[in-house]
């Protein structure tokens, strides 16, 4: 199916730099079905690759001089030397591509100049990690060309870093994770900690069920200081419990839970700790319902992760509440928001027959409110990983 864009792909880096590339890569985009704000907590999360999904085409240069383009990127080729990369030392879209190579290069590995074409059709700041999707398909399309045979989850955790240190977005290691190791037709069941993890399979069609994905139009940002100082919070929370991080905390629920949670002085930490304690609960307990063909019973876990997001991690929206709270009543098994939080994507657990039904009370929920975008939707079908497409 992605054949044809990797050949369009190829042809306007031709077209843009008038040699032929050495070949295209592509990197997914992906939904979380549930584990949000545990990635940095060296908690649990269970992602879903998208169809939806960056693409590189590159050649190599031997004069240490990189270019790149994206179709998305507002029309100018980037310059830059391999050499100067240093955090900040370049803007814009660019930064992401920059700081793939430059946490290659930090690493040790000798970067050549290099010319990269990039078309992407996973939409920015929606919650489904374009940002991701660009980084993995350069890092793997530098791993390849290059030879340089780093295994994948150490590329995710190289992709991380350059989002942390280059570009400057404080975000934790799921996505780049999801990007590169899933697998058709699974969910990525992975521990952040040690980057140990599982495919586990999920057949909606099997079940009878479909997951529906809400665009609210509210775009999210992550570099901004709402996620750092959740991510603030929840270290400050780890230290004050006297753990090394918030995944220690096993407690879950009760009684054991609320006397540990008493010994944090604020409210807010309270919650945020609340939050990442119950989520990975959560991902342990749909890991279960998914290896029992439990599908439908996924709903409910589902609703709860959003209830405690709004509530507890207070990442939720207007938007994406209207979304939840929508689906529900027109019978929706379950729906949360997914991804890094305030706006994005709401994923939405049904059965087929429901979806017209949802999607209309949905838009009608929102044509309702003056200021608010029109919302869009499509079915996640679970995609393959990253890989080389030519
Ligand atoms: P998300 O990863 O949820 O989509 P982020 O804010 O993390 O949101 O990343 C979005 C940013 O990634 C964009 O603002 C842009 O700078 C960059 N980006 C992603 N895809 C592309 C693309 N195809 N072309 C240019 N820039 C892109
Ligand atoms: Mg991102």
């Amino acid at each position: 199916m992605n054949q044809p864009h990797a050949a369009v792909v190829a042809e306007e880096f031709a077209a843009l730099y008038g040699r032929e590339p050495e070949g295209v890569w592509q990197a997914p985009g992906r939904i979380n079905l549930i584990g949000e704000h545990t990635d940095y907590n060296d908690g649990f999360v269970l992602p879903v690759a998208l169809p939806h999904a960056a693409r590189v085409a590159v050649a190599r240069r031997d004069d240490g001089v990189v270019r790149v383009h994206s179709s998305q990127g507002g029309g100018s080729v980037v310059e830059f030397t391999v050499e100067s990369l240093a955090p900040g030392s370049v803007a814009g879209w660019a930064a992401y591509p920059a700081g793939a190579l430059w946490v290659l290069r930090e690493g040790g590995h000798a970067v050549p100049g290099i010319d990269l074409h990039l078309d992407s059709d996973v939409p920015f700041g929606a919650g489904l990690s374009s940002s991701a999707a660009l980084q993995c398909a350069v890092l793997l399309a530098c791993d390849e060309l290059l030879g340089l045979g780093i295994d994948r989850p150490s590329l995710a955790r190289l992709a991380q870093r350059a989002e942390n240190d280059y570009v400057g977005a404080p975000v934790g290691v799921m996505d780049q994770t999801a990007s590169l190791c899933c697998a058709e037709g699974a969910a990525l069941f992975l521990d952040t900690r040690d980057m140990s993890q599982r495919q586990v399979p999920l057949d909606l069609a099997a079940a009878g069920l479909v997951l529906l994905v809400v665009d609210t139009r509210v775009e999210h940002g992550h570099a901004d200081g709402a996620y750092r100082q959740r991510r603030e919070g929840c270290e400050r929370s780890a230290d004050l419990l006297g753990v090394k991080a918030l995944r220690d905390v096993e407690a879950a629920s009760g009684p054991d839970l609320d006397a540990l949670l008493d010994r944090l002085p604020e409210e807010e930490l309270r919650r945020l700790t609340r939050h990442v304690v119950t989520e990975n609960a959560r991902v342990l307990e749909a890991v279960r319902l998914l290896d029992e063909g439990g599908l439908r019973a996924l709903g409910p876990v589902l609703t709860a992760g959003h209830a405690s997001q709004r509530d507890d991690f207070a990442i939720s929206c207007a938007q994406s509440d209207t979304a939840v709270d929508t689906a529900l009543v027109a019978g929706a098994l379950g729906a949360r928001q997914t991804g890094g939080g305030f706006g994005g994507c709401v994923i939405v657990l049904t059965e087929p027959a429901l979806v017209p039904g949802i999607t209309a009370a949905i838009a009608a929920a929102y044509a309702a409110q003056e200021s608010w975008n029109a919302p869009a939707f499509f079915t996640a079908t679970p995609a393959p990983g990253a890989r080389r497409m030519r």
